[in-house]
């Protein structure tokens, strides 16, 4: 049953996030275009060597109090949590050149190299900050300070290419990343093996889980939650020796039934992509973007500031 399931994975994948870029992409292309010029050009954030490269790596993902520390009553703020301005967070998955074959649609999740690292370029250039979840757990339920134009980048299902083109070129900017791991793909062809993912979370990445083999949330019965939930986190665990906190919808699809399941097993927040937070358990539903194979830096910028 498994042998076919990286393609129909993506398929899903396709189908079910379509409408999603759909309402984020490139409808804002043309809107606010003045805004990312005077970020990037700004010569004062561009310093990337020497002192000023250490002052950047030590303002990227500055470690944070662990969530146990934070009283429930906190996190249980719900119109606090909303209250606080959304931090912009990004979710990638493969990173590679586009090929004949690849859909219209499947190159809003496959993003060009040479895309890639321009986008990342301009969020340095633009003087962002990377944050870590711990730290935006930390801001949103205690109001905790974060670094000055703070992004989070998320890369979901465990691609290969996430290790050998993603992370070198965040090292350069001592960015540090959050990692959705499926774990079903880890060690197949074209996925990260369980040392890379080890090496990711021992360099000050966060590892995250993804389920086990991307099925819908909003589905699940019983045992589905061992299957999907407990197992593969306690593989994450395994894997890193650290306790895994976050978790990622596959689809970016949840429902408030979700919640209490997730909760029981530990986690203390849960992303999912671009529609509207939950009212009653906003850190449940942090919203994400796909930033989309076909976004320019300035498109990206575009999107960053009108949807969140
Ligand atoms: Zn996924």
């Amino acid at each position: 049953m498994n042998k076919f399931l990286p393609l129909a994975l993506s398929a899903a994948l396709l189908v079910a996030c379509e409408s999603k870029t759909a309402t984020t992409g490139e409808a804002n292309t043309a809107t606010s275009a003045e805004t990312i010029q005077t970020d990037s050009l700004n010569p004062a954030t561009a310093a990337t060597s020497g002192a000023a490269a250490t002052a950047e790596a030590e303002a990227n993902a500055t470690p944070a109090p662990d969530p146990s520390s934070i009283p429930a009553g906190k996190a249980g703020d719900a119109a606090a949590i909303l209250a606080r301005p959304q931090v912009p967070i990004l979710c990638y998955h493969q990173i590679r050149d586009w090929r004949a074959k690849d859909s219209k649609n499947a190159k809003d999740y496959i993003i060009p190299i040479a895309t890639f690292k321009a986008q990342m370029k301009m969020l340095a250039d633009s003087g962002y900050h990377t944050v870590l979840p711990d730290q935006l757990y930390a801001y949103l339920t205690t109001g905790a300070k974060l670094p000055s134009k703070p992004v989070m980048l998320t890369f979901d299902d465990t691609d290969l290419d996430q290790f050998t083109i993603a992370r070198p070129e965040l090292e350069k900017y001592g960015y540090k990343a959050v990692y959705f791991v499926m774990t079903v793909s880890l060690g197949r062809p074209n996925y990260m093996t369980k040392p890379m993912v080890k090496q990711l979370s021992d360099e000050g990445n966060i590892i995250g889980s993804h389920t086990w083999d991307h099925h819908n949330v909003k589905k699940y019965q019983g045992q589905d939650w061992v299957t999907q939930i407990e197992k593969p986190t306690k593989t994450l665990e395994e894997i890193t020796g650290k306790k895994i906190n976050y978790f990622a919808y596959p689809f970016g699809l949840w429902n408030p039934q979700a919640f209490p399941e997730l909760k029981k097993r530990g986690f203390v927040a849960a992303f999912s992509l671009a529609e509207k937070r939950d009212q009653q358990d906003p850190l449940f539903t942090i919203r994400r973007i796909i930033a989309s194979g076909y976004w320019s830096p300035r498109t990206l910028h575009n999107n960053m500031v009108q949807s969140f």
